[in-house]
């Protein structure tokens, strides 16, 4: 991965032309040059000159940037301005180190599934015991801050149970053609077990043997924070797992996951993480490339429109699959919308750590939906659904939202194929 020390070639390369102003979604909300791509670039240049410490200003400039990339594909130069902040994150964590929190978060509930399902358990109880709308009534959390409050109501149902305790470890269609194992992200798993069935259920259509081995977070979020050992570990185990699964390609339904996982490659050394790297797919890339798709026939008569994920996009350049997939839904109409490719303003945790600028971005998507005219916005990331769904929520927008798997899997006739949940 680029490190500070190694990274000043790449700074070179800046000609500050101004390019990456058109396209930062944070720049695009604030006009302030300290969060575009090239004030960043100067704030690290002048660090590295010893002209300015790692004070906490610099660490709050570092944690404003979505590395949504869009300033990269529209550099001239290419400057790797997500690569850059990233390790200045990284710089800033060794020599200040993270948060109680954020530790806590990263080396104790991550790294143990038994931990992280705990929380999830936790999390559905506070929801579904009556205590969540005692707080929302009483005002609790406003009367702590007005943003807790709002960040609260930024959070997803949490699923009863979690989608890989729903169902077996291999699942086997009538004649599978392809063995592939699918990692379903935390998102799905503890949040929206129904992309992870209709993820099962197409791909058990079309001829593949589904293996879904045990998993852990895929590292993101530590990475993203500066805590890279952290991130490492992660990987190590997925790598551990996934390759004795003896499979032909690892899917995710999760752009932001299958982005880290193919960075596994640099953030580990050795033939084992690339083999990994080199066989993860994106859902729609899989049912693109490697296997011959065949919808169902019963029609969707909508009409719908797609966002795309940064990282799947920008990240894994991904971006005809789904729009093909989509146009072959019998009875549905497509129509691209206005800044298709527009972060939403997720960003893993940044909605959690700046929400009402995420918000803003936000907005902006649901206007550029809405115009569109659709009745449904389909993407192929669960961190893009919890935002975009918050964000037309709050327009009491009817437009639903839905993951490509989920539509594709309603073109088949009957109920998806819920007798592969275990027991
Ligand atoms: S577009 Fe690239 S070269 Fe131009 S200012 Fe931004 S980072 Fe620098
Ligand atoms: S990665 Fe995205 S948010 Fe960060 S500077 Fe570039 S365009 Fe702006």
């Amino acid at each position: 991965m680029e490190t500070l020390a190694t990274a000043s070639e790449a700074l070179k390369r800046c000609s500050k032309c101004g390019g990456c102003q058109a396209v930062c979604p944070l720049y695009g909300e604030t006009q302030a040059e300290s969060y575009v791509a090239r004030g960043k670039i100067f704030l690290i240049k002048s660090y590295l000159e010893g002209k300015v410490e790692l004070s906490p200003k610099m660490k709050e400039l570092m944690s404003l940037c979505l590395l949504c990339k869009a300033c990269v594909d529209n550099c001239p130069n290419k400057v790797p301005v997500d690569q850059l902040v990233l390790a200045a994150r990284r710089e800033i964590a060794g020599e200040k180190g993270i948060s109680f929190i954020k530790k806590n978060i990263f080396q104790n509930l991550l790294q143990n599934n038994g931990n992280l399902s705990l929380a999830a358990r936790m999390g559905y109880l506070y929801q579904h015991s009556g205590a969540q709308g005692l707080v929302r009534k009483t005002g609790l959390l406003k009367l702590i801050s007005d943003d807790l409050a709002k960040k609260e109501g930024l959070l997803p149902k949490v699923a009863r149970h979690p989608f890989r305790r729903q169902v077996p470890r291999v699942i086997t269609g009538s004649r599978p053609r392809i063995r592939a194992a699918y990692y379903t992200g935390c998102l799905t798993n503890y949040v929206y077990p129904g992309t992870g069935f209709a993820v099962v259920d197409v791909l058990k259509r079309n001829g593949v043997e589904i293996v879904i081995p045990e998993q852990w977070c895929c590292g993101i979020p530590a990475l993203a924070s500066g805590d890279e050992a952290s991130a490492a570990a992660l990987a190590r185990r997925n790598i551990e797992t996934f390759t004795r699964a003896g499979v032909d390609a690892i899917i995710t339904d999760c752009a932001s996951c299958g982005s880290m996982l193919h960075d596994y490659a640099d953030l580990i050394e050795g033939g084992e993480a690339r083999g990994f790297a080199g066989k993860v797919m994106d859902f729609s890339q899989f049912l693109n490339d490697a296997v011959d798709f065949q919808p169902g026939d019963r029609e969707v008569p909508l009409l719908a429109t797609y966002h795309d994920p940064c990282h799947l996009r920008r990240g894994q350049g991904v971006y005809a699959a789904p729009r093909k997939l989509i146009r072959g839904v019998p009875g549905l109409e497509f129509q691209e919308m206005k800044e298709a490719d527009r972060c939403c303003g997720a960003a893993g945790s940044f909605n959690l750590s700046y929400y009402d600028l995420s918000n803003r971005i936000g907005k902006r998507k649901a206007k550029n939906i809405q115009e569109t005219g659709a009745g449904l916005v389909v993407t192929g990331c669960p961190s893009c659904i919890m935002q975009i769904t918050h964000v037309l929520e709050q327009e009491q927008s009817p437009v639903q939202v839905m993951h490509l798997a989920e539509l594709l899997s309603m073109t088949y006739a009957g109920e998806a194929d819920c007798d592969l949940r275990a027991g």
